[in-house]
């Protein structure tokens, strides 16, 4: 895209601080995208754009697979009925025939509306590195561009995450013929991510994280390698992990312990990693893992649609847990809806409400809050607040949609979330990209991401 000029400052009417709301604040912004600083406005701001709303921080979508963006509802028939594993089959499909512009098209569709549903930065958790045939492009590194290219397309952050998948099952097992695509040894992976880091270095925008598949998918020395490899470069570290029942019971018999047990006790499991999922836990493992100040990585309407079960939000956030939020599969792409989904469903199980108001008065705003903050951390970024050193990323309220009439400050927040997404601006880095509901490559993107899904869905 032609990047608008990065704007100085943004006068706010009302705007969520980190300290709560405030009125007539004025942020500015240094020339890199961080804020530089937060003041009442006066008269010498008048040169500022004033925002056309209330003012929040943007959201991280802290795990997103692009490419199944193209895929939403194709697994919805009766036959579809088994669970995850049956989805996965048609999944398999689906990934055996995008090629890099195809996944360059649906993804640049995908981060045009994450932006427009407030998204301001997204994990890109990316195994399909190799052609069909599961041989490596002439550049191994074709894929993971194509990814890159949409995001600096869009204007959307980008913590792309090279996934290490190196085998079909625990022990050690051969790829099936769906995950030829997927396949790398630490060795080629190393070369990847090193490819992928010199790549994007002049892209401030843009950074490289490392990540697991998921225990099944990575031996146990396997997963050491990769873990140093982020240690050593301080980079943000993402596994898949006990996201179904199989998965823990084939864990015991092949680890001997359930997956998250078996990671806290065999790493060094702290605030750069980001647990995918991580349905099916003990309360013992549920503590422990709040404790070690990694990040939950919550997905909830995909959770949901591939009948996964309820992850123990109420003790993981009793003791202290971080948690984000992310649309995996995109069958939803809206933050307010992930978080009234979380809510929701212990409001189910539990028969009563105010459930997950992580410490705040207002369930809404608390849960939108601890998200927006978790989900930064497990992306690496300083974002979700709207204070000095943090990112200059913004949501604009629309303040004209009839669900947020009369309404103020955490009130506002939380008919926000309960009531439906409302969003008219949003800035990333201090550059407007979203303006009144629309991206400036609306036009050019949407006829490039319906000719891909044709071909894609035949
Ligand atoms: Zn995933």
């Amino acid at each position: 895209m032609n990047e608008p000029a990065i704007e100085q400052g943004l006068r706010c009417g009302q705007v969520l601080l980190a300290d709560g709301w405030a009125s007539d604040q004025t942020v500015r912004f240094d020339p890199d995208g961080a804020i530089a600083g937060v003041a009442r406005t006066v008269d010498a701001d008048a040169t500022f754009p004033k925002a056309r709303g209330p003012v929040l921080p943007g959201m991280a979508n802290l795990h997103s697979h692009a490419f199944q963006y193209a895929m939403a509802g194709l697994a919805e028939k009766t036959e579809h009925a088994g669970g995850f594993w049956s989805w996965r089959d048609v999944m398999y499909r689906m990934t055996n025939a995008v090629g890099p512009d195809s996944f360059a098209a649906v993804a640049a569709q995908l981060y045009a509306d994450m932006l427009r549903r407030g998204f301001t930065a997204v994990g890109e958790f990316h195994y399909l590195h190799h052609a069909p045939d599961g041989h490596p492009y002439d550049a191994p590194e074709t894929m993971s561009l194509a990814a890159i290219e949409a995001a600096r397309r869009t204007g959307i952050a980008l913590t792309h995450l090279p996934v290490l998948y190196a085998h079909g099952g625990f022990g050690g097992a051969p790829p099936g013929d769906g995950q030829r695509r997927f396949i790398h040894d630490v060795g080629g992976y190393a070369k990847l991510v090193s490819t992928l880091s010199d790549a994007v270095a002049d892209a401030p925008d843009i950074r490289i994280g490392i990540a697991a598949h998921s225990l099944r998918a990575v031996t146990p020395d396997q997963l050491s390698d990769t873990a140093e490899m982020a240690a050593a470069a301080s980079m943000p570290i993402h596994i898949h992990v006990a996201e179904q029942p199989k998965e823990v019971d084939d864990c015991l018999a092949h680890l001997g312990a359930r997956p998250v047990d078996w990671l806290l006790d065999n790493h060094a499991v702290d605030d750069r990693w980001c647990l995918i999922h991580a349905t099916h836990m003990t309360p013992d493992e549920t503590v422990a893992l709040a404790q070690s100040g990694a990040v939950a990585g919550l997905c909830p309407t995909t959770e949901a649609n591939l009948g996964d079960g309820i992850f123990d939000a109420p003790r993981f956030l009793d003791a202290g847990g971080a948690f984000g939020i992310g649309t995996d599969s995109h069958v939803s792409l809206d933050p307010a809806q992930e978080l009234r989904l979380l809510e929701y469903g212990q409001r189910l199980i539990h028969g009563r409400r105010g459930i997950l108001g992580c410490g705040h008065a207002h369930t809404g705003a608390g849960l939108y809050r601890a998200a927006a903050q978790g989900g930064g951390r497990a992306l690496g970024r300083k974002m979700g607040a709207i204070a000095a050193g943090y990112r200059a990323d913004f949501v604009v309220l629309d303040p004209d949609h009839p669900m947020l009439t009369g309404r103020q400050g955490d009130t506002l927040l939380d008919s926000h979330v309960f009531g439906g997404g409302a969003i008219r601006d949003v800035y990333v880095a201090g550059r407007k990209v979203i303006d009144d509901g629309k991206h400036a490559e609306d036009a050019s993107l949407k006829p490039a991401f319906r000719e891909a899904v044709k071909a894609l869905i035949g």
